[in-house]
């Protein structure tokens, strides 16, 4: 399938495909096992430049991401470096939305400041935003200089490694609208719990729960206007990228299962052609709708929110259907730990439960129906 890459695109596809193939995949089941951060993956991203992927480039990054001189390779980059660990694909991403939500918002000081640690030592930025059902509401009053903050957040992935870190989805008593701070590591009163991420995939990605019990926030670190988040529809643009992971790690499971196939002489089976006949039209379709997506962008945003939640939806679809047609085409001896569908099953079957696929696909139908939608809906 001809997908209409630039050359350059092309030439970046190749480079993250080696990485991703020769040294991330033959890792990933040892992080997996250990549930830890794939540390030599990202040092790897660190030293290619991609962890500066979304920066501007004015401000010494490679101008990516939605935003940006070249939006589609951020997601090339994520999709591609999926295909060897969706985990490693996630930090990755994470990291880089955070960049491009403080590269839209922030200061050239701030900027400065908060991607210094990145560039000298690879620190990376989680996306802290969501909270466990049933703690109160992350909260900030109003003090001398700033604020205190206090709450709890959960699925923060990459804070075992960031030295700062993005947190979102502040209620707080001196504004009307939700702020964004940035807060480092070490400031009192926060704990980073690393070993609540016990979960059946995406172990490597290690995600922590966050405790903040009046931590001090100057003003100085608040990150945009109070409402920024919501206002400028940033909960529906961090989704392209779970799109892009998800169409890599299909493709990841395909090719593995063509060569299952293959050297078990079942290529001639015709029921066996048919499904994986089944299965690259989806794959191709849904990447098409991912590229397109992002590719309008930059001259009808409006419209290109709706297609990014029709390319999630499609994504995931593809990949449950993906996960069973595999199964089916390989037989069960292909879901034992030794091969790597195990792992990608258990990953994929995780990550595909980040939120909103009903209500991707209910925001694309009140579009068409000419009613009201929300791109940024959670609940
Ligand atoms: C691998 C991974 C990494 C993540 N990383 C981050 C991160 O870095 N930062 C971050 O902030 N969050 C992150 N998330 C968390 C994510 O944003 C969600 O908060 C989390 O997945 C919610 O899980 P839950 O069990 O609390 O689901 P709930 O929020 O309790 O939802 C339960 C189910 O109900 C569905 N649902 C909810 N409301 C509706 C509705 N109105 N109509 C139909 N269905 C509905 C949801 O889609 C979900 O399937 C990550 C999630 C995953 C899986």
């Amino acid at each position: 399938m001809d997908f209409g890459f630039t050359q350059e695109q092309q030439a970046l596809i190749e480079r993250v495909t080696t990485l991703a193939t020769e040294r991330m995949a033959p890792r990933a089941a040892q992080y997996d096992a250990d549930f830890a951060m794939p540390v030599e993956d990202l040092q790897d991203i660190h030293r290619e430049g991609w962890l500066v992927a979304n920066l501007d480039k004015k401000r010494g990054g490679l101008g990516f991401g939605l935003y940006g001189d070249d939006p589609l390779s951020f997601f090339l980059i994520d999709e591609h470096l999926a295909y060897g660990n969706p985990s490693t694909a996630h930090c990755f991403q994470v990291h880089n939305n955070g960049l491009m939500m403080i590269d839209a918002m922030a200061s050239d000081a701030q900027v400065a400041k908060w991607i210094e640690p990145t560039i000298k030592r690879g620190a990376l930025i989680p996306g802290a935003g969501a909270e466990p059902y049933g703690v109160p509401p992350t909260s900030a009053k109003k003090v001398s200089g700033g604020y205190l903050i206090s709450g709890t957040k959960h699925y923060a992935t990459n804070a075992s490694m960031a030295e700062w870190l993005w947190i979102g989805r502040i209620a707080s008593d001196s504004h009307p609208k939700p702020i964004m701070v940035m807060l480092p590591k070490d400031t009192p009163g926060l704990t980073i719990d690393s070993d609540a991420w016990r979960p059946t995939g995406m172990r490597a990605c290690v995600s922590p729960w966050l405790y903040l019990k009046d931590c001090f926030v100057p003003e100085e670190n608040l990150l945009g206007q109070p409402g920024q988040f919501l206002d400028e529809n940033w909960m529906g643009k961090i989704n392209f990228a779970f799109t892009a992971n998800y169409l890599g790690s299909a493709r990841a499971m395909y090719d593995w299962a063509i060569g299952y196939i293959r050297e078990r002489g079942g290529a001639k089976d015709s029921h066996r052609q048919l499904r994986f006949g089944e299965l690259k039209s989806l794959l191709d379709a849904a990447r098409l709708v991912l590229y397109t997506a992002v590719r309008m962008f930059k001259n009808d945003p409006t419209q290109a929110m709706i297609a990014a939640h029709e390319a999630k939806w499609m994504a995931k679809e593809m990949l449950g259907k993906m996960m069973w047609s595999t199964a089916e085409i390989c037989g069960s001896t292909a879901l034992f730990v030794k091969h790597p569908l195990e792992r990608l099953y258990r990953d994929m079957h995780l990550h595909m439960m980040h939120g909103r696929h009903d209500i991707a696909a209910q925001i694309v139908g009140a579009a068409e129906l000419g009613e009201q939608y929300d791109t940024n809906r959670n609940h």
